[in-house]
């Protein structure tokens, strides 16, 4: 059954564990022990790998653990310089075409939106330029820049353009190439770089169909600017530190962070924090104590998830990482209490479940549990962020699968009657056989009377005889 390991502890952990699978984690007996360390979701990292090899990691992991949740990360238009290396030098003029900074063809129409005053950073933030003029457009035009901070420019590493608004489609080939290989093995959910704007989602929506679960990246300070929209218009938005922290004057990274987590809160999507959270795990089998209080304070800001990168694709310990981070997590939720964000913003939409939720306050119940088809019940229950677990019961294996990325949802798979009573008595019996519903247990289950699809609208107390 689902999560089972998990229900052997005291209390169940609230904040979820995604971890990329790659070079080092890519061998089914580590995906299988990444998954029993505590890892809720997998991602597989599209900037590493072609399409067909994409396709064959996706097959890997659903042979492996058919339980788990995949997220597919698509590249986007992250730019790379493609010229020869180079050494620039502090107030010299210099100057590169379009295609050398690694603009795409179809993010570029015309200039791309650059204008001249704006700055091109080079070498993933390292060096500094600004733009003084520019002649034609891609891909032979020049851009005529000065080097404010020069250094050695090498070849394939990162260029940023923190203060242009890039023109055309967030999609290259690749990617479109990719999101269809996600849409056909039904991953569970697609992250989409360097998100602008909300109109860029319904771009993947509209080759993923209309039910696909989107995840926004914010790394860049137009997405920032936009953040309540994108939340709106997306399925949940992720805090990408790495180039944000690129675009983005390092030191304002954590007080985005936080924005990012609280406005999802309040618009009741998935929040994930993000790149280097235990980054000295990739050399090392121990986290640093400032790695500790960053996770720490993720949890602390709300986020429904944290995301381990490069310590578990290339580490030297990925399992050691996965149980360093639910560790810390366990800890941190301990004296985490959160204001009612979502029920104060959304009074109507949250009403049953912001009630059922302080009721369990009230009568300290030990869960939750919501009847859930779609997952959509469950997730206006996670968003009122309750103070005891949620265990979500849904006739859905594949919905059982995409709430393993929601703050303290805990999902088992239970057949739904059209009579609610006999219903809830399934959802029951399937959280006593994992283990989740004890004797003596009080539970607040959360239901719907109307019909399988319509939202929660009955709130009952049950004592577990
Ligand atoms: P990446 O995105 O790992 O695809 O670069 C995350 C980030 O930039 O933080
Ligand atoms: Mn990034």
């Amino acid at each position: 059954m689902y999560a089972s390991h998990e229900c052997e502890n005291e209390t169940m952990r609230r904040t979820k564990v995604i971890a990329t699978v790659g070079p080092a984690s890519l061998a089914p007996d580590v995906i299988g022990a990444l998954v029993d360390a505590g890892a809720d979701v997998l991602r597989l990292n599209c900037s590493h790998v072609d399409t067909a090899g994409l396709l064959e990691r996706i097959r890997l992991v659903r042979a492996v653990r058919p339980e788990v949740a995949i997220l597919v990360d698509i590249q986007g238009p992250k730019l790379r310089y493609g010229g020869e290396p180079r050494e620039l030098h502090d107030g010299e003029r210099v100057s590169f075409t379009f295609a050398e900074l690694g603009l795409p063809e179809s993010r570029t129409t015309g200039d791309g939106g650059l204008r001249s005053g704006q700055r091109i950073l080079l070498h993933d933030g390292r060096l500094e330029t600004i733009i003084e003029d520019i002649s034609g457009g891609w891909p032979d035009g020049t851009i005529n820049v000065r080097v404010l901070h020069g250094g050695l420019l090498q070849k394939s590493k990162g260029v940023n353009l923190p203060d242009t608004e890039v023109s055309g489609s967030v999609l290259s080939a690749k990617d479109r190439a990719d999101l269809e290989v996600a849409q056909r093995e039904n991953v569970d959910y697609v992250a989409v770089s360097f998100v602008q704007r909300p109109s860029d989602i319904e771009e993947v929506r509209a080759i993923l169909g209309p039910t696909a679960h989107v995840i926004a990246k914010i790394e860049r300070p137009q997405a920032l600017e936009r953040i309540d929209e994108i939340c709106r218009a997306s399925n949940g938005v992720m805090a990408a530190r790495g180039d944000l922290g690129v675009e983005l004057p390092f030191q304002v990274v954590p007080a985005a962070q936080h924005k990012i987590a609280r406005t999802a809160l309040r618009n009741g999507v998935i929040a994930i924090c993000a790149t280097e959270m235990l980054e000295s795990m990739t050399t090392s089998s121990r986290a640093t104590r400032a790695e500790v209080a960053d996770v720490t304070g993720a949890v602390r800001d709300g986020f429904d998830a944290v995301m381990l990168s490069g310590e578990t694709a290339v580490g030297v310990d990925p399992v050691r990482a996965v149980e360093v981070m639910c560790a810390i997590c366990e800890a941190a939720e301990r004296d985490v209490h959160l204001p009612p964000i979502f029920a104060d913003a959304n009074p109507s939409t949250a009403a049953v479940t912001a009630a059922a939720s302080s009721l369990a306050r009230r009568v300290g119940a030990d869960s939750l549990l919501s009847l859930t088809y779609t997952g959509h019940s469950a997730r206006l229950l996670a968003a009122c962020r309750p103070g005891s677990a949620i265990i979500a019961a849904t006739p859905s294996a594949e919905t059982a699968r995409k709430l393993r990325l929601l703050w303290g949802v805990h999902a088992v798979v239970a057949e739904r009657d059209a009579d609610v009573e006999v219903a809830i008595g399934a959802g029951l019996a399937a959280a006593r056989d994992a283990g989740m519903v004890r004797r003596g247990d009080k539970v607040v289950v959360c239901a719907s009377r109307l019909s399988l699809r319509s939202d929660a609208d009955t709130i009952w107390l049950h004592i577990e005889p």
